[in-house]
């Protein structure tokens, strides 16, 4: 059997490709993404400095044993052989020595997560090869203490400070305040003194073989694939543990030979406003970790045109040739070495919400992507940051310029925030419920009992933690913008101050948190709230994504009556104005509008809770007929928003006495009123008449009172008990309706019967209230398009679905209800306690009130649905729990089947941008 290959040149990658049949993404699998693009771009001609990639195969097999796999030393010599012929150069060689870097590379950028050593190949002898050649000894040496301190802290595992005391203290006393102040000499003795750290801690030489450096360093970035960094990465980010590392073997090319080297960083557009024009920095005479580190000032990338006009003209046609071949914005590096141009990386670039709507809106422009690249390109998290609130991006780089920039960390829940700073939960509270300020809570981590602090906060801000700790978890549960894991701020608790590197903000001082980007300033930075309207293209981006969800067979449909077509998205509202805005947002229909929220209207109170205290029939249809021309009116409102479109009017649901005052309230009152009146009391005169009202109503509260009325007297069960109520909704509904035909315009009602638990209780209900349908059209001498369906909220609903189904014409999930019974949880209480620690401890994926569960709640689902279809093939089938506006639960109700999701106007962007990405994940083959 041939050996296996573990190491591939960068100018092998065909051989790469035919070994995992062609997929791009399986040679990013075997070559890791830094690897594969390094030998794609030698493919395509760009100049890169010669090298080769060790597999990631290479790195699975090497956990197994912590040694390298039978072959891979043999093959990597070979493949240096190959490199020193490309360049040249000899590794370990003393005419002209080739020097090599070592870098990790996994199949998706893990970033500083992983080693990297710099400069293998110099020793004594080299370096002095190296001088005579370059004849630039402190270059030389430069490099030779990098090397050094590097593999003692990287390869040797020595601690880094060890190295930085004997640097800053050589720098003390003898008075060098920079690095660059450093002269030969000085940078001699301090890679002498670095060797003797290497001896003193390990009892041997820093290895003067450059081969054996090379098999160390290998052997390194293998092992920091296990390593605590990268494993925590890996889990907050959901990367897999078995796809390894590769490593990247390549020539170093050195930009700080003289001015007509360089070296720079650059994005092919604007990463933050999405601009098409050639962003980035680059410095001369310099080392790329120069340009990071910030030591001296960049330039401007154009300003190449004029300091080194060639090497500039080559690489604006080279980043140019890179775009077009990836067909993304590229984020790129390079060094000029003595004039010549060197691409060491590119990748696709990361960017702000606002640039990705942007450059994939421009790429369909100029033709490089199509409709339905450019709609994967965005995502729906990006388009939830665009419609919340936001800092403007020159605000922030006129606080940057002018020092106001704080710290930064991990983005972990979206939105602007400015607030004075408190350090503990208690006094965020106090100072935002009493003092009525503005706060923002500043920990090092949050825990369950400081929820209360967040609650109240405007913005959240840690310096521990990843994207999946409490803070972010709990943050993002309740929309409150959140920075997590932002190191460099130290917090004193005690002092009740933090500070970075000396700039101290005390309690009460104002800062401004970027939940969006991760960034913290300091003061107040002003925000806005985003218009929808204005952002055309965000708009235009979205209809894209509703003809991709509208377009015939993009879904396979099951069984024939399941659709073909992608999600629909209708929209939960409750108001005229809301129907407005939804329609507005692109919803397609109404899914849910929740009619008890128009009971509570102040003018309509009265009337509920004297139709809910009626002793007779004949009392309670009184009342109802004061509230029915309110009614009529409320979806007269609603249907001429949605003429044309499917609206969904819920009846009746909550128990009754969340209509009446609580025990507690009444006995307030009637405490107030008994000492207002006590002196008649005390003559023994009678009562008021006020107080015998209110101990009347304290009777009939005590009688309803349940002790578990969210599974008690209400949805269908109160409609069966009390049918006046839901007898007047339907009036309403169908004269609504009868009235807005009559107009012209073509009104859609369906009605939704909540809470079914079995299809006798439709058997009851629904057969009266289509006779009034008909009625009222008999009566206003006009027919429209009407429906009778129920909500799914029940397990026994959704088991029993083929029944459910003979009378029910559509069913609605509501999978807050479902969700709670399924799981038995009631949503309140364990939102407040034990669910937050749940997610924390991986008890519970995720919060399944946010995104379906889809092994246990979504199986029911997927059984109603099939059920449902078995007896009534086109059935209707929505969701309209808060669920309809979460992605991941909007890709669920692609797959099973479901006709539209329905979810808040606001949330209505993200749920078509949602659905889109759904229809072309799971598109029909
Ligand atoms: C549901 O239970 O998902 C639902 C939409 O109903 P409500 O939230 O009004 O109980
Ligand atoms: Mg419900």
């Amino acid at each position: 059997m041939a050996e296996k290959k573990w190491v591939y040149l960068f100018h092998d990658i065909d051989q790469a490709i035919d070994a995992v049949g062609g997929d791009w993404e399986k040679v990013r699998g075997l070559l890791g993404g830094k690897g594969a693009n390094l030998a794609d771009m030698t493919r395509i001609g760009v100049p890169v400095p010669p090298g080769f990639i060790v597999t990631t195969e290479a790195c699975i097999a090497y956990q197994d044993k912590n040694e390298f796999p039978a072959g891979l030393w043999d093959q990597m010599h070979t493949a240096m052989k190959d490199v020193e012929k490309s360049t040249g150069k000899t590794f370990g060689g003393t005419e002209n020595p080739l020097l090599v870097s070592c870098r990790s590379g996994a199949k998706f950028s893990m970033p500083g997560m992983m080693d990297t050593v710099l400069n293998l190949g110099l020793n004594d002898a080299t370096a002095e090869a190296m001088v005579k050649l370059t004849e630039n000894e402190r270059f030389v040496y430069d490099s030779y203490r990098r090397l050094v301190q590097m593999f003692g802290s990287v390869v040797l595992d020595i601690s880094d400070e060890k190295f930085e005391n004997v640097f800053d203290g050589y720098k003390s006393q003898n008075g060098i305040v920079a690095d660059t102040d450093l002269s030969t000499e000085d940078l001699k003795f301090i890679t002498n003194e670095f060797k003797k750290v290497i001896r003193k801690n390990k009892g041997y030489d820093f290895p003067q073989d450059p081969f054996e450096q090379l098999k160390l360093a290998t052997e390194a970035v293998f092992k920091s694939w296990m390593g605590k960094r990268a494993v925590d990465y890996r889990r907050a980010t959901n990367i897999a543990d078995d796809l390894g590392t590769a490593v990247n073997i390549q020539t170093m090319v050195f930009g700080n030979m003289g001015w007509d080297s360089g070296t720079g960083v650059a994005f092919t557009r604007n990463p933050a406003t999405g601009e098409h024009k050639l962003y980035g920095d680059y410095l001369l005479n310099a080392q790329g970790e120069d340009v990071v580190a910030g030591i001296r000032n960049t330039e401007p990338i154009q300003h190449m045109a004029d300091t080194l006009p060639e090497a500039y003209k080559e690489f604006v046609e080279i980043v140019d040739r890179l775009e077009k071949h990836y067909q993304d914005m590229q984020d790129v590096e390079f060094t000029i070495e003595r004039g010549k141009l060197w691409m060491l990386q590119t990748r696709n670039g990361k960017r702000t919400a606002n640039s990705a709507v942007r450059i994939a809106f421009d790429m369909v422009a100029e033709k490089l992507i199509d409709k339905r690249t450019a709609v994967m390109r965005v995502t729906p998290e990006q388009v939830d940051t665009l419609l919340h609130p936001q800092f403007d991006l020159e605000n922030k780089n006129k606080a940057k310029e002018s020092g106001r920039f704080f710290s930064s960390g991990v983005n972990a829940s979206p939105g602007a925030a400015v607030g004075q700073v408190y350090f503990d939960a208690d006094t965020t509270e106090r100072m935002a419920k009493e003092e009525h300020q503005q706060t923002i809570m500043v920990r090092p981590f949050t825990k369950p009992d400081d929820v209360h602090g967040m609650l109240v906060a405007q913005g959240i801000l840690t310096s521990e933690g990843g994207a999946t700790s409490h803070a972010a978890v709990v943050a993002r549960q309740f929309g409150v913008p959140c920075v997590v894991g932002a190191s460099a701020v130290k917090i004193d608790l005690d002092r009740k101050v933090m500070n970075v590197d000396g700039v101290i903000v005390k309690e009460g001082e104002w800062i401004s948190v970027d939940g969006s980007t991760g960034e913290v300033y300091l003061g107040k930075l002003e925000k806005f709230e985003p218009s929808l309207d204005e952002q055309t293209e965000l708009l235009e981006l979205l209809d894209w994504a509703d003809e991709i969800c509208a377009t015939p067979g993009i879904r396979s449909a099951e069984r024939p009556g399941y659709p073909t077509v992608g999600l629909q998205v209708w929209a939960n509202a409750d108001y005229p104005k809301d129907a407005i805005r939804a329609r507005k947002y692109g919803a397609k229909g109404i899914g849910l509008c929740r009619t008890e929220h128009m009971f509570f209207e102040q003018e309509r109170l009265p009337s509920v809770q004297k139709m809910i205290l009626a002793k007779t029939s004949a009392e309670r249809t009184e009342a109802l007929n004061e509230l029915l021309p309110h009614q009529r009116q409320d979806f007269e409102g609603l249907f001429e928003a949605m003429d044309g479109l499917p609206v969904i009017i819920r009846l009746i649901d909550p128990p009754l006495h969340e209509f009446l005052p609580t025990p507690e309230e009444l006995q307030d009152r009637i405490i107030r009123e008994r000492v207002k009146g006590m002196a008649d009391y005390l003559l023994g005169k009678r009562e008021s008449t006020e107080i015998q009202e209110l101990d009347k109503l304290a009777h009939a509260v005590e009688s309803m009172h349940e002790s578990n009325p969210m599974m008690g007297l209400r949805g269908v069960r109160l409609s069966i008990v009390m049918p006046e109520i839901v007898e007047m909704q339907v009036r309403a509904i169908m004269e609504a309706a009868a009235n807005v035909a009559l107009k012209g315009m073509k009104p859609k009602p369906e009605v939704m019967i909540p809470l079914t638990g079995h299809v006798n209780e439709l058997n009851v209900i629904q057969p009266r209230l289509e006779a009034l349908a008909k009625e009222v059209m008999e009566d206003k001498k006009i027919n429209f398009y009407y429906k009778f369906g129920t909500m799914l909220e029940i397990p026994r609903a959704a088991i029993t679905a083929n029944e459910i189904a003979e009378v029910a014409e559509f069913f609605s999930f509501g999978t807050n209800d479902l969700t709670q019974l399924t799981f038995g949880y009631s949503r309140d209480d364990a939102e407040s306690s034990f669910l937050v620690k749940y997610v924390e401890d991986g008890i519970l994926p995720k919060n399944p009130f946010q995104t379906i569960d889809r092994e246990g709640v979504g199986d029911l689902m997927r059984t109603a649905v099939t059920k449902g279809r078995e007896v009534r093939p086109d059935l209707e089938v929505g969701i309209c729990g808060e669920h309809g506006g979460d992605p991941s639960s909007i890709e669920f109700c692609h797959i099973i089947g479901q006709n539209y999701v329905s979810c808040s106007p606001f949330r209505i962007p993200v749920a078509r941008l949602a659905a889109a990405h759904a229809a072309i994940n799971h598109q029909a083959k």
